[in-house]
């Protein structure tokens, strides 16, 4: 391969990695050794509040025991704060303090992004109302009419997203006092080198506001693939369920088992494997396979 590849997988350590989050971990894998390129792996422990004592251990360790092994060091969001802080910094002409609680954007009815944040009226865009404190930090998006960000997803295919509809001015500091997983996503990607994003399709729709986000730091934008959410038979996200629980230390055939699940979601072809090392040596050309199969092939 001519151009160098940097892939990573990014869980947020609330709990044991789910089926969907092990697909995600599976995909980008694949992706980065398909094309002869690294693959990293970041704690997102940005969010103090949800991270679980333990859990970003017990997913290092599974990923371990599934023999998907990191290239370079680990990479924690918690130690890495200033980095956000700085870019937050360089781009303060495009942000401002934002005074309104939830109740009042939900009040202004202007619906709801699709990751579930209300959609902000830019009630602050043009300074905090008297008596009011800053209690977030919200970058400030084009108006109508120029707020357009489409992007090739390498499986989905033609993304658009029109920002001051979609989603208004979004937060970069969050009322509780952390940095936000957009700002912190983007940071962390471009300051790690990332060429490409591999991760699940429920955040397809962040993928706009982080690409708008690169633009105003003045960063690459990294090619995009998302891969399906996992559902159950009534269509529900599997958000705990999970077959990778199953994986227990040390034993190799309930790994397998857990990778042959996720290559079956897939729809890898692949149907039986004696070893890690037989799975993985019919996965990746079996994934190189997959990827001609998608709307966005021609960027993969
Ligand atoms: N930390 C996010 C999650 O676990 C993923 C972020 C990303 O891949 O961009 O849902």
């Amino acid at each position: 391969m001519s151009k160098p590849y940097i892939g990573r997988f990014a869980p947020s350590p609330t709990g044991p990695l789910h089926a969907g989050s092990l697909v995600a971990a599976v995909a980008s894998y694949l992706d980065a050794r398909f094309h002869e390129g690294a693959w990293l792996v970041r704690i997102e422990d940005i969010d103090e509040g949800r991270s679980v004592p333990g859990a970003a251990e017990g997913i290092l360790a599974l990923l371990d025991a599934l023999g998907m092994h990191a290239d370079g060091e680990i990479v924690w969001q918690s130690r890495r704060k200033h980095l956000y802080a700085a870019a937050a910094e360089r781009i303060a002409l495009h942000t401002y303090p934002c005074g309104c609680n939830r109740r009042e954007i939900a009040d202004s009815r202007l619906g709801f992004a699709p990751d579930g944040a209300a959609i902000y009226p830019g009630t602050c865009r043009y300074g905090l109302a008297e008596g009011r404190g800053m209690r977030s930090l919200r970058l400030r998006v084009p108006d109508a009419g120029m707020d357009e960000v489409s992007f090739t997803d390498r499986f989905a295919g033609r993304v658009t997203q029109h920002l001051a509809r979609d989603s208004g001015d979004f937060v970069l500091k969050r009322a509780d006092g952390y940095w936000a997983y957009q700002l912190a996503v983007v940071v962390d990607d471009a300051e790690q080198g990332v060429t490409d994003i591999v991760r699940g399709a429920d955040l397809l729709d962040s993928t706009p506001r982080q690409i708008f986000l690169q633009r105003v730091l003045g960063v690459p934008t990294p090619r995009y693939l998302h891969v399906p959410v996992v559902r159950n038979a009534n269509g529900e996200k599997l958000s705990k369920q999970t077959g990778a629980l199953a994986v227990m230390a040390g034993d190799e055939a309930s790994a397998v088992a857990a990778l042959l699940e996720t290559a079956r979601f897939l729809e890898l072809g692949i149907e039986q494997a004696e070893s890690l090392d037989t799975f993985w040596r019919a996965a990746i050309p079996a994934w190189g396979r997959l990827l001609r199969r998608h709307p966005g092939a021609e960027f993969s």
